[in-house]
């Protein structure tokens, strides 16, 4: 099943399939192997509008329907799951000021993006992370600004970001309704950027520390109210969990199609492997993960259009694609057999990719505390 998607949209698609083809899978090796971030694509990425395709229509955006973005994300991440991941970071440090900023901040990072610029989403800490609430960033005021301090670490795009969302406390004693969220510019001073994280996967997106020292920033620059900050970065997570899961099922796909292919080279005992029932079952299950995932996806995004609640849907669509893009790239390389584990073939590099998907924006583990909560929620007794 593809997703439905509009006449525009099938358009575009065919440029991004061949920007897939001819940029991105095309050198795609050279920067897994580096962890080189990849300039001269997101430049093309950033000229096709595709670091774009979260700003609203009314702030002047493309205007794509989640359908069509949802395709189009999907056929990056086939090619490569971090550089769907950068484009979707722009996407991710936007939601957060649509949910709760003014109109003023909303076009201010619309247009930042639309130049081709970049944000940040800051929420996880050294001693925050699945427990968010546990955050020691601290902002205070002081006369008519914020004094911020404390110490973000992962934060996907932070060191090419022109504007970051970050959570601090603003009263400790309320625990979660004491945090808060704040716009902070590039080049603030007391903002800092950490190394690159050398990460096992994804090595195309860019993970670093975000250090803020005393940084001050005026009032104008929260997002919402006071205390506010947990809720609208829960929130967030909401949408950004449906994206996560969109790029999950690019990579499921792949591993489909890397597999498919080479399960009618490759031949043993007089015949193509895939003659073989045991690789046919795996081709199936393989296939049969990726249809649910992306009908998951379909749910989630649907019931978001229709303003309709999907926290749980969306927790649903992250934790199944995340365990089936594992899974598949599993399946994939035990497909391609010893060569499956060498790098010169593409597979491995799937599966490192995919092990991300059971980790960010909400672990596994938390997706299903999220959707286990909602389940007994609707059977009280
Ligand atoms: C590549 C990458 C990009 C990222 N990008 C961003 C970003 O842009 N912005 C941002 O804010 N963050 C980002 N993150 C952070 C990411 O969201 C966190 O790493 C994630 O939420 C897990 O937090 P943690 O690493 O502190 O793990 P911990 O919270 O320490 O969890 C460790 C383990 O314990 C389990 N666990 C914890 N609590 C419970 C519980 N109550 N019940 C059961 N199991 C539990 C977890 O599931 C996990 O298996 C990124 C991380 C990575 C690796």
């Amino acid at each position: 099943m593809a997703y439905l998607i509009s006449e525009d949209g099938r358009e575009l698609l065919k440029d991004v399939k061949d920007f897939c083809e001819n940029e991105i899978r095309a050198q795609v090796k050279e920067y897994d192997e580096s962890g080189e971030w990849p300039k001269d694509i997101y430049d093309m990425a950033i000229e096709m509008q595709l670091s774009m395709m979260d700003v609203p229509e009314e702030y002047g955006g493309l205007g794509l329907s989640h359908i069509d973005q949802a395709a189009i994300v999907e056929e990056i991440a086939k090619a490569d799951a971090g550089i769907a991941v950068t484009l979707n970071g722009n996407g991710l440090a936007l939601k957060p000021v649509l949910i709760a900023g003014n109109e003023e901040q909303k076009q201010k990072c619309c247009d930042i993006i639309m130049n081709g610029g970049w944000g940040a989403f800051a929420l996880t800490e050294p001693d925050a992370g699945c427990d968010a609430g546990n955050s020691k960033t601290t902002a205070v005021k002081e006369g008519g600004e914020y004094v911020i301090n404390g110490r973000k670490c992962f934060i996907t795009n932070a060191q090419v970001a022109d504007f970051f969302v970050v959570t601090a406390m603003t009263d400790k004693t309320q625990g979660t309704k004491g945090m808060s969220a704040f716009l902070v510019y590039k080049g603030t001073p007391g903002l800092s950027v950490g190394n690159h994280e050398n990460k096992m996967g994804i090595r195309t997106s860019i993970t670093s520390d975000l250090i803020l020292e005393d940084v001050r920033i005026p009032e104008e620059n929260r997002l919402g109210e006071e205390g506010t900050g947990f809720y609208t970065a829960m929130k967030t997570l909401d949408l950004a969990r449906m994206w996560c899961a969109v790029i999950g099922v690019g990579i499921c796909q792949r591993c489909v199609d890397e597999s498919a292919v080479y399960a009618q080279q490759r031949v043993t005992f007089g015949k193509p492997i895939w003659k073989h029932q045991a690789i046919q079952f795996m081709l199936a299950d393989m296939e049969i993960r990726t249809q649910a995932s992306r009908a998951l996806c379909a749910t989630a995004i649907d019931l978001a259009d229709s303003g309709k609640p999907f926290t749980t849907e969306a927790s649903a669509a992250k934790c199944f694609t995340g365990d089936s893009a594992v899974k598949n790239a599993l399946d994939a390389i035990q497909i391609f057999g010893g060569y499956g584990y060498s790098r010169e073939y593409p597979v491995e590099m799937l599966l490192r990719d995919a092990k991300i998907f059971q980790i960010f924006e909400g672990t596994n583990e938390v997706q299903r505390m999220v959707i286990g909560r909602a389940v007994v929620g609707s059977h009280k007794i």
